[in-house]
């Protein structure tokens, strides 16, 4: 049948992988058309994950501060938070920027078309028109003829199948609508999401246990990083059940009341206020109808693709939380701009040599590149430097003297090949060992970079120094 709109490129989803590449196709003069079924741009990211959880954490990061400022000879009354106007806030934060993103879409002739979209066929996707702040299905449907598509329909939590339906029961979305501050409140989960928004709401007041099925907090640092964010973390929570699995949870009008099995599970069903499910996130690629357009998609919903971003049908891209890990914002943005430049006739493909992380907690876990035990774990030869934040003017001017910049070299060619800092503004920092990296940097050309002083940042240079120091070959 006759299509509703034609376009050069349709972009599925628009969160920072869809907004990206199809800004970018655009600018590239391709005629492209955004189908996402929220009302506003942005994804997951802008509207209910990086951008709202840092807006709370930055809030909650200043309360903690002036409550560690005693010390100093500064103190603070204890803080009165209204909830209803940090929310308020927090919104006014994500208005900001998807208003933002409307501009630069209309002043780029990009269309959006308001819908839930699934494939047809290989170049055409019907659209169920959405209407409202949700994805209240309108009856109507739109019909798109496209060249050339970007999958971009990113990621959504992780439900576990034996958790009731119950408002006290949240996931980060949930959690982030900061509906009420729990007094006790149970995190499942111990990853980045559910750090940071036990992080959030310890500091607004709940009382926090987090329960993990593996053996410690925040995988993927190295866990000397760890240790040192649960040492400042101690008195956040109640308690940290480690190798232990949720095995049942019972709503009742006075509690969750909720059972746990393994190495630390308390005895008999313990009693929260709010509990948030953080036990990880799926792709969405078994919600498309991928199959209709003949696009393989893999067994637990991912898409594969090439360094193109292609995926087995040449002419569809997919990019994103949905294609694999790391489920990152600027992971899907690179990518994006591979997929619309190749889709425009340009030699591009992914080639990130490093994806850096960030625990936005406090205080901030950054890696990127090898971690000591990755290293290991590969029998790569590495030399280690580590320096200690106890040595820089700054952080103990800060009261961060806890922290610490560590930087992984090849034992061979000197060159960086990793990075872990812990402490404020790590994930600020960590920009710098990227582009390192990036650049083939030696552990000379770091330390012998004039960095300023004194700031947090010049620690990585004089890790570098340290390194240096070791390398008996080098002038
Ligand atoms: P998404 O952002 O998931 O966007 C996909 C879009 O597609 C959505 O808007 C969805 O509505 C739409 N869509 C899906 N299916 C359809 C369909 N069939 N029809 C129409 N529309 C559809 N990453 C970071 O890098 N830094 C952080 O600090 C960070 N913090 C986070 C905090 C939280 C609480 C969460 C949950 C995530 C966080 N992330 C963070 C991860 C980050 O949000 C994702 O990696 C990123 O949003 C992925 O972008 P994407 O474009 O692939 O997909």
């Amino acid at each position: 049948g006759a299509a509703d709109i034609e376009c050069d490129m349709l972009v599925l989803g628009a969160g920072p992988g869809g907004y990206s590449g199809a800004f970018r196709a655009a600018d590239l003069g391709l005629r492209t058309v955004i189908v996402e079924r929220y009302a506003t741009l942005g994804g997951v990211c802008l509207n209910v994950g990086c951008i709202p959880s840092k807006a709370l954490l930055h809030v909650a990061e200043v309360m903690d501060e002036a409550g560690h400022l005693g010390s100093t000879g500064v103190s603070f009354a204890r803080p009165v938070v209204d909830v209803d106007a940090l929310r308020k806030h927090k919104d006014s934060v994500i208005g900001k920027l998807t208003g933002g993103l409307a501009g630069m879409a209309k002043a780029r002739k990009v269309d959006t078309v308001r819908g839930y979209g699934h494939f047809l066929d290989p170049n055409h996707v019907e659209v169920e028109l959405t209407t409202g702040d949700g994805q209240e299905k309108t009856g109507e449907k739109k019909v798109i003829r496209f060249r050339q598509c970007i999958i971009a329909a990113g990621s959504s939590a992780v439900h576990l199948p034996f958790i009731p339906e119950d408002p006290r029961i949240v996931d980060s979305t949930g959690a982030l609508e900061l509906r009420f501050v729990p007094k006790k409140m149970l995190v499942i989960g111990g990853g980045i999401i559910g750090l940071e928004m036990a992080t959030v709401y310890s500091s607004l007041g709940a009382r926090i246990d987090v329960v993990e099925m593996l053996d410690g907090l925040m995988q993927g640092p190295d866990r000397d990083a760890a240790k040192v964010w649960e040492k400042q973390n101690a008195q956040r929570f109640d308690a940290v059940m480690l190798k232990t699995r949720t095995v049942a949870v019972e709503a009742r009008e006075d509690g969750l009341y909720v059972s746990f099995e393994g190495d630390n599970a308390p005895q008999g069903p313990q009693r929260y206020d709010m509990i948030l499910q953080s036990a990880g996130r799926a792709p969405n690629g078994n919600r498309i109808s991928a199959d209709k357009a003949g696009v393989i998609v893999g067994e637990r919903g991912f898409i594969p693709v090439d360094a193109q971003m292609r995926t087995n049908v040449p002419h569809i891209f997919a990019i994103g939380d949905i294609v694999g890990q790391p489920m990152l914002a600027h992971k899907a943005v690179h990518e994006a701009h591979v997929a619309a430049e190749v889709a425009a006739g340009e030699k591009s493909s992914f080639d990130a040599a490093v994806i850096p992380g960030v625990a936005y907690t406090h205080p901030e876990v950054a890696w990127v590149g090898y971690t000591e035990a990755q290293a290991k774990a590969e029998g790569r030869k590495v030399e280690t430097a580590r320096f200690p934040w106890a040595a820089s003017g700054r952080a103990i001017a800060n009261g961060a003297d806890y922290g610490f910049t560590k930087l992984i070299f090849d034992a061979d060619t000197h060159r960086v090949i990793g990075g872990t800092i812990v402490g404020p503004s790590a994930g600020d920092m960590i920009g710098e060992v990227c582009l390192a990296i990036e650049m083939g940097a030696d552990a000379v050309d770091i330390g012998k970079t004039i960095h300023p002083h004194p700031t947090l940042g010049e620690t990585i240079g004089m890790a570098a120094e340290v390194a240096h120091g070791s390398c008996t070959d080098l002038p």
